[in-house]
């Protein structure tokens, strides 16, 4: 199929089309990459907006019965989920989250929903690019609202907030220090933090925690992207399929005022940015990853070793050798 019906069958809808674009986009031969980046051209103009929402938690936080229960919460109220993922440890693993078929079973048969695992990629920056071409593909394809799971280790949060437009931690209930298990840093990123499983006998502990990761937040330096109350730590119960409406509410109430303000468009040029600057950064350490590159970086380290010649002349030298 040529690039042009492949994206006019995407926009309209074709399931099979948009699961052909994702295989395409996720290949790493020469040529599927370079029809990949024809299509990504094409689909630009579709003039589509989904609200991207990156979610992360530890493992066995409840992040895949949540999207389930929140995932067929939405598709019951006529709008289009798509569920992606960022998955650090298929590299390693072979395996992926999401690739588990028993995870989501209800939401994987609603036709409004459309569910695909994380890519295995030995690269934490590859699994970004593809995941990143994928949601909008999806954007593309009409869907409202763009999932993007990961779990919650190293700098995944990072790269999956860079392509959201909301982001979700999802934290368990605990005793004790609750605020230990989780880094400053990925509390400065997120926009509302849902404590889950407040059900049953977890109930008063997800009260507690509840209540210290508002304390918390509300410690936060303000960023101008957001309103009066937030970012905001809420109770929900994704067994039980408690507070999730209001935690849409929430959401939707965080990404209009931000459109009305300018936010949303701005956080999405910001993104823009950073991942032309990625991919050029991947580009030059493409280009030092080839068998002579490889070659010339030895042989300059070995004149370097020796004292022949100092190591800020040698790497102008082979930088100088790599642009030819
Ligand atoms: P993930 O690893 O983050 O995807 O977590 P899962 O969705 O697989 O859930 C891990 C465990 O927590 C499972 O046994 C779920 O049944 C349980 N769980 C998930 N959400 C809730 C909840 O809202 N309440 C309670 N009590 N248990 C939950």
């Amino acid at each position: 199929m040529d690039i042009d019906t492949l994206s006019e069958k995407i926009v309209a809808g074709d399931r099979r089309a948009l699961s052909r674009a994702i295989t395409l986009i996720e290949s790493s031969r020469a040529d599927h990459r370079d029809q990949a980046a024809q299509l990504m051209e094409r689909l630009k103009g579709a003039g589509r907006q989904a609200i991207r929402i990156g979610l992360s938690g530890t493992p066995g936080v409840g992040k895949s019965t949540f999207i389930e229960s929140f995932g067929k919460m939405l598709t019951g109220q006529g709008l289009r989920v798509a569920v992606l993922a960022v998955d650090p440890s298929s590299a390693r693993s072979g395996g992926s989250i999401l690739g588990d078929k028993t995870r989501m079973e209800e939401l994987s048969r609603d036709p409004n929903a459309f569910i695909r695992p994380s890519p295995s990629q030995s690269h934490l920056g590859g699994v970004a690019r593809r995941t990143r071409e994928a949601v909008a593909v999806c954007e593309a394809a009409g869907f409202d609202v763009v999932l993007i799971e990961t779990v919650g280790v190293g700098q995944s949060e990072t790269v999956v907030a860079e392509m959201s437009d909301l982001f979700i931690l999802l934290i368990a209930p605990a005793g004790g220090d609750e605020l230990q298990g989780v880094k400053r840093g990925i509390m400065e990123i997120a926009d509302i933090i849902l404590i889950n499983k407040a059900d049953g006998d977890l109930k008063p502990a997800a009260t507690r925690t509840c209540s210290d990761y508002s304390g918390a937040l509300r410690l936060l330096r303000k960023r101008p992207q957001d309103p009066q109350g937030f970012p905001k730590a809420m109770m929900v119960s994704a067994l039980e399929r408690d507070g999730l409406q209001k935690s849409w509410e929430e959401m939707t109430a965080l990404t209009e005022w931000r459109k009305e303000n300018g936010h949303f468009a701005s956080r999405r040029e910001a993104q823009a940015r950073y991942w032309f600057e990625q991919e050029v950064r991947q580009g030059l350490l493409a280009k030092l990853d080839t068998p002579s590159a490889r070659e010339a970086m030895q042989s300059f380290a070995a004149k370097v070793a020796e004292g022949g010649i100092t190591p800020t002349v040698a790497a102008q030298e082979l930088l100088q050798g790599l642009r030819d």
